[in-house]
């Protein structure tokens, strides 16, 4: 596994690798890596002929009270992961090769970025947008691979790459759980004993709406108040949102038809959590499992 520092090594590198037609797909990441993180490079190494992670957290997607400089940061256990799900190549960059001191271009994200984590953390999708931007730039990949854990942000990377016109293809992977069900997140490493079993609530709150449905009710308002009631009972601190939108659109809907998906935000202690679930009609959820 190669590990680069340099942005234009990092082109020069992979340029080379693809005048030699082979495929290269690219996980970005900000490291702190869990198994969310390796099921993408090990999805990527099926599809393609070579892998590229990048590791890089990027100053301009956090808020001025946002947990920048308290986000984890753990270099050497990353390489190692990374090593044995045999990424090829590893970029982490210095901030100050990604951001110049004279940089003052940023992508306005699109409209899909305005409500939910658009609303709540003001900027947040204009840096991961620049970010994602300037990667597939510096990284001449064939295919990115994001989790479907951010669901916004995977909405918000494919419609700037479709209204851009960037050449590269956009993967979406499934979310990874703990056994019980919570998404792995870099940021669960800062619940305490007594804040884990009530992030479970996220989780929970998902499997209602489903349930719900398929038990017929097709009402959002009443699948939302389902939601809460859930997160109420499992005690998270605060919450953020607990909504049922258009899985394209991310638009509010009145009544769940032919799919939807059910997006929560919320708090437990000091620390911010989101989920999704893909919400289907009964027989589909049988079928499908892809959440
Ligand atoms: P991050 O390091 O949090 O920016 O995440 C890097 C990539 O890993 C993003 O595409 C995330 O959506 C993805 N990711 C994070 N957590 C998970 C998870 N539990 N399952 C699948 N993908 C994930």
């Amino acid at each position: 596994m190669k590990v680069i520092h340099d942005l234009n090594e990092i082109y020069a590198q992979l340029d080379f690798v693809r005048c030699d037609s082979k495929r290269i797909g690219l996980v970005p990441t900000m490291g702190a890596l869990h198994e969310g993180h390796l099921s993408l490079v090990r999805r990527a190494k099926q599809d393609c002929d070579v892998v590229v992670a990048t590791i890089f957290v990027n100053p301009t997607q956090f808020g001025p009270n946002e947990d920048l400089s308290k986000y984890p940061r753990t270099l050497e256990s990353d390489m190692a992961s990374l090593r044995l799900a045999e990424c090829d190549f590893v970029f982490v960059p210095a901030s100050d090769q990604i951001y110049r001191k004279e940089h003052s271009t940023y992508v306005d994200p699109p409209s899909v970025s305005t409500r939910w984590e658009g609303e709540l953390r003001p900027g947040h999708f204009r840096g991961v947008a620049t970010i994602v931007l300037k990667l597939f730039q510096l990284i001449p990949a064939h295919v990115a691979y994001f989790g479907r854990k951010d669901y916004q942000q995977v909405a918000v990377i494919r419609s700037m790459v479709d209204d851009l016109n960037v050449p590269i293809r956009i993967e979406t992977c499934p979310t990874v759980r703990e056994a019980d069900g919570l998404a792995m997140s870099s940021r669960n490493r800062y619940l305490s004993e007594q804040d884990r079993p009530r992030a479970l609530g996220l989780w929970r709150a998902l499997c209602k709406a489903q349930s719900s449905l398929n038990a017929g009710i097709q009402s959002v308002a009443e699948l939302e108040a389902a939601m809460h009631s859930e997160l109420l009972a499992a005690q998270v601190d605060y919450v953020d949102y607990a909504t049922i939108v258009h899985p394209d659109t991310l638009e509010p809907m009145m009544q769940v038809g032919e799919s939807a998906v059910a997006l929560i935000a919320a708090k437990v202690g000091s620390t911010r959590l989101i989920d999704n679930m893909t919400l289907l009609p009964p027989i589909q959820r049988s079928n499908e499992g892809s959440n």
